[in-house]
C-alpha cells in the first residue's frame, strides 16, 4: 500500500517528466474519472508537482490560467512512465502524453483496486487544504504534537492515521514509528508526555527517511507484490528485532496492527 514515501517517488517521477513539458493527448479509461474535465489538460504546460502527505497537486497552465490536477494513489495506484503510443499497461485509467522538444513520453496512472484519485479542482481543494503539517516537508514540531495529541481520547495508533493531524503518516509507519519510540499503539494519545512525543517524532522521521531511502529506480516496491520486507515490525511474526519477545499482532480501529508486548510500553 502506497505510504509517503511511494508517493514522494511518484512526485519525483512525475516532476521529472511533466514539468516544461506540454500535454499532447489525455485518455481516461475509468468511467469514475472525469475525463471531459482531464481532457481539458491538453495544450496546457507542466509547471509543477508537489506532494503533501499521501496527495499529489500537479499544477499546469494554459498562457496564465492554471490548471490543477489532485491525485491520490488509494491502496494500488502507481504512476508509469512508458513511450508516447506504447500500448495500454494492465489497468490503466488515465495516461497523459507529453512532450518536451521532441522528446515524448507517456505517464500511465495504473489502479488494480481503483481506490486511487485523479481529479482536476481548485487549488485550495478540500482534501488539500485540510492536510495536517507533512513530517518531511516542514517537519513535525512535538510540541504542537503534543498539544494536539491532548484533545485525542483515541489509541495514539489510530490518532497517527488522522491526515488532517500529520499528514502522510499511514498504517505501516505508524507501526514502524511506535515500535522505535517504545510505545504500545494501544496507549491513550491524551496521555502521551512531551518526551513520549518528542520520541514518537523521532520515530516517524526514522521510518519515513529509511522508506524512502529503501526506494530505487522509478517504481515502488510492495512488500505484499513480493518485495523484501525492509521494516522492522510491519507484517513481520516471531521475536521483536530489539528484545527478542514474540511479536503481537491486533487489530485496532479496523487496521492490523504489530508491537512488542516486551519493549512497547503502555501509557494509561
Ligand atoms: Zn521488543
Amino acid at each position: 500500500v502506497p505510504e509517503l514515501p511511494e508517493v514522494e517517488l511518484a512526485r519525483r517521477v512525475l516532476a521529472r517528466e511533466l514539468e516544461g513539458a506540454r500535454v499532447e493527448r489525455v485518455v481516461v479509461a475509468d468511467e469514475r474519472l472525469d475525463a471531459v474535465a482531464l481532457g481539458g489538460l491538453v495544450g496546457t504546460r507542466g509547471v509543477k508537482v508537489e506532494r503533501r502527505g499521501k496527495w499529489l497537486r500537479l499544477t499546469f497552465a494554459r498562457k496564465r490560467t492554471e490548471v490543477f490536477v489532485f491525485a491520490h494513489l488509494g491502496m494500488s495506484g502507481r504512476w508509469l512512465v512508458a513511450d508516447a503510443g506504447a500500448p495500454a499497461a494492465r489497468h490503466e485509467r488515465v495516461r497523459l502524453e507529453v512532450a518536451r522538444a521532441r522528446w515524448k513520453t507517456a505517464l500511465l496512472y495504473t489502479d488494480v483496486r481503483r481506490f486511487g484519485r485523479v481529479l482536476v479542482a481548485p487549488a485550495d481543494f478540500e482534501a488539500w487544504s485540510e492536510l495536517g503539517p507533512d513530517p518531511l516537508l516542514e517537519g513535525t514540531d512535538p510540541e504542537r504534537l503534543h498539544a494536539a495529541l491532548g484533545a485525542r481520547r483515541v489509541a495514539i495508533k489510530v490518532a497517527l492515521l488522522d491526515q488532517r493531524l500529520l499528514a502522510g503518516v499511514g498504517n505501516i509507519h505508524a507501526t514502524e514509528a511506535l515500535w522505535r519510540a517504545k510505545i504500545d499503539p494501544r496507549s491513550r494519545a491524551d496521555a502521551l508526555t512531551l518526551p513520549d512525543v518528542r520520541a514518537l517524532v523521532k520515530g516517524i522521521r526514522a521510518t519515513l527517511t529509511l522508506g524512502l531511502r529503501s526506494q530505487q529506480g522509478d517504481e515502488p516496491a510492495y512488500v505484499q507484490d513480493g518485495a523484501a520486507n525492509r521494516f522492522k515490525v510491519y507484517d513481520r511474526t516471531g521475536p521483536c528485532p530489539r528484545c527478542g519477545t514474540n511479536l503481537v499482532k491486533i487489530v485496532l480501529g479496523g487496521r492490523g496492527t504489530t508491537y512488542c508486548p516486551g519493549c512497547q510500553r503502555r501509557i494509561r
